[in-house]
């Protein structure tokens, strides 16, 4: 197979695949450490969907209000409804001021209150006082445009330590031996050329797979193409059960109005007029977390109070708020809701309803972001050589079941730089590379020259859109055993479908039809984990809400789902199950393990 194609060969010590806020930081810390680094990223790195995140990086540096980062700790092990492993939480909280400090010095030009400090501004779920409120102002941001700031300022900072970049590269799949990761294989989209990156280590860094769903506040890159070469390689992935919908998606377009602007004083209303938060939430309201809020939202429209002439959304009010406020703390989304809903935010509210936003689950981690898998021993936290994943693709785990507004953009920068200073102490510079297997780019090229020269009777587009349809409808806000019971049904004769694809250009050079059919590839077999997963795990936890079973349920499953697929291109496709312990540990004793209590906001 691979005699058909020319490759050509890379040899560094690092190979970071994504350029947003986790791949350009670990690509600085690996470069920094003195290792050869490579970055590979389907888009320019500063148009990577970090690019699009608006209201903020959670931190507590007590600017605005009193805080401590065992407040951070105890909100956001709430806000996972105990899902999240305790141990890597602790490590981001205290990690977290450090971090957003350092970015500060990159360049980051962070909003300022008066007296010259990082200005902070208020965020669903983080509180004062172990969860007591007040509600902190903990969340850093620079105006409504914070993941733009930081991609600048952490690709600048990649440059300066001589990084290599190969610039819309795709990459298609792994190379393993013997369970240990050796590499990659990636096409050079411009120009159609095959190359083969070896490294020591491989550090996956290519973000959510939201476009699994028919509407995403994510960009139409989002497709979880390091979730797939995980699969493919026989690996499993994790809590994927838990997708997170956030409350303010404008209706219609599903472009996102940040929970910042809750956050400066905005909030919701339903048919009636009423602020229909302040009896869901009593204490927290509007800010309350966002599984919450979301879920209030669906009830309120299916109970017949939604607004708009099919009473199918909701609107958000922040006509109240001083002109002059907008302008100056949400700008971007001023303009936003002009262009996408046609409504001048100082006069109208906006209308919205919730949307796919966040994948909690992904490739299963330790806090050095080192990739772990079952082991043939059972040992469930068994590492994988050579494989490191971080960022949205990753999963910790530090957001469990919910995640919490601001919480991924420290988790980035944080993990980002935890696998700088893993790889840091696992590799010597310019260390011999052993030998590749010979078969290295067979997975690679086969499915590459399979899809290139499909030439069946359903469009990639088709196949997609009912696949994103099926999601929407039967693992959205609210779920029932029956619901995802034909969800299940449904995606595996989707997948089947794969067999049938065809692709109209058989050329190699920007044959974006082809791109888009490796990533339905990638999106499709995470689409049914996830599924699986979800009809599975019989409760209710963050963002999963079964209505067949209403209550959180920790005899039972207070445990991490672990999830593998065989197959590609509507070959095979079995799903097998399985479960990994929560960390019922702290990682010091400066702080107790937070244990489990009902989650009222
Ligand atoms: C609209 C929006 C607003 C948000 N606002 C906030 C916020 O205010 N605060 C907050 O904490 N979080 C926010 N989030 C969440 C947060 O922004 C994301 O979770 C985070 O930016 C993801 O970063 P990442 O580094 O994991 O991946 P991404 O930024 O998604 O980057 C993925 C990278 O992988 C590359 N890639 C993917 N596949 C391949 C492949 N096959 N080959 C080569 N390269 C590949 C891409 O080119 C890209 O560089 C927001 C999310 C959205 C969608």
């Amino acid at each position: 197979m691979s005699a058909a194609y020319k490759i050509i060969d890379h040899t560094y010590d690092t190979v970071v695949v994504g350029a947003g806020g986790s791949g350009l930081r670990a690509t600085m810390g690996s470069a920094q450490a003195g290792l050869r680094t490579a970055c590979i990223t389907k888009v320019f790195p500063t148009r990577s969907h970090t690019v699009a995140a608006q209201g903020g990086i959670a931190a507590s540096l007590q600017n605005n209000t009193p805080d401590h980062w065992t407040w951070h700790m105890y909100d956001t092990v709430k806000g996972s409804d105990w899902l999240g492993d305790q141990d890597a939480i602790e490590y981001m909280v205290r990690e977290a001021p450090a971090a957003v400090y350092e970015l500060e010095h990159a360049g980051v030009p962070f909003s300022r209150n008066p007296d010259g400090t990082i200005y902070q501004r208020p965020f669903g779920g983080h509180m004062q006082n172990m969860g007591e409120g007040p509600p902190v102002q903990r969340t850093c941001a620079a105006a409504d445009r914070t993941g733009h700031a930081m991609l600048h300022a952490l690709y600048q900072q990649s440059l300066k330590y001589d990084a290599d970049f190969f610039i819309e590269y795709f990459a298609i799949d792994l190379i393993m031996e013997n369970g240990e990761c050796r590499g990659v294989i990636a096409l050079c989209m411009d120009d159609g050329s095959i190359h083969r990156f070896r490294g020591h280590a491989v550090v996956l860094a290519t973000g959510g797979y939201g476009r699994c769903y028919f509407t995403a506040t994510s960009a139409h890159t989002c497709t979880g193409d390091g979730g797939g070469m995980v699969l493919r390689a026989g690996l499993p992935l994790q809590d994927m059960e838990f997708v997170q919908f956030h409350p303010t998606g404008i209706y219609g377009a599903g472009v996102l109005i940040t929970e910042g602007a809750r956050g400066e004083g905005g909030y919701l209303t339903n048919s009636e007029g009423e602020r229909f938060m302040e009896r869901y939430a009593p204490s927290a309201k509007d800010l309350a977390s966002r599984d919450v809020v979301s879920r209030s939202m669906a009830l309120e429209i299916r109970e017949g109070r939604g607004v708009g002439p099919h009473k199918d959304h909701i609107y958000l009010h922040l006509d109240h708020i001083d002109a002059k406020v907008l302008a100056e703390r949400l700008p971007g989304i001023t303009e936003s809701g002009k262009i996408f809903a046609g409504v001048d935010l100082t006069r109208q509210p906006l209308p919205v309803v919730p949307t796919v936003h966040y994948n909690m689950g992904g490739i299963p981690t330790n806090y050095h972001g080192e990739v772990m898998t079952i082991g043939a021993d059972g040992n469930p936290e068994t590492v994988v050589p050579g494989l490191f994943a971080v960022g949205e693709a990753a999963c910790v785990s530090v957001h469990g079941a919910n995640r919490l507004g601001s919480n991924s953009l420290i988790d980035l920068v944080v993990f980002g730089r935890a696998t700088g200073l893993r790889l840091k102490e696992l590799i010597k510079p310019g260390t011999a590379h052993q030998s590749l297997p010979k078969d290295s780019a067979d997975l690679a090229l086969s499915r590459l020259d399979h899809f290139r020269h499909a030439k069946g009777s359903s469009p990639t587009a088709k196949i997609r859109t009912e696949m994103q349809r099926a999601m929407s409808q039967h693992a959205a806000v609210f779920r029932t055993d029956e619901l995802m019971a034909e969800g299940k049904q449904k995606l595996g004769e989707i997948y089947q479908q794969m067999q049938d694809i065809g692709v109209s250009d058989r050329s190699l050079i920007w044959n974006s039809d082809l791109v888009e059919t490796l990533e339905l590839d990638n999106l499709i077999s995470q689409a049914s984990v996830t599924m699986h997963s979800a009809y599975n795990r019989k409760e209710s936890r963050g963002a999963h809400a079964h209505e067949d079973f209403p209550n959180r349920d920790d005899a039972n499953w207070m445990k991490h789902t672990v999830g593998w697929f065989n197959g590609w291109g509507g070959q095979g496709g079995d799903i097998k199950l399985d479960y990994r312990p929560v960390h019922e540990y702290t990682l010091t004793d400066d702080v107790q393990y937070i244990k489990p209590k009902a989650r009222v906001y």
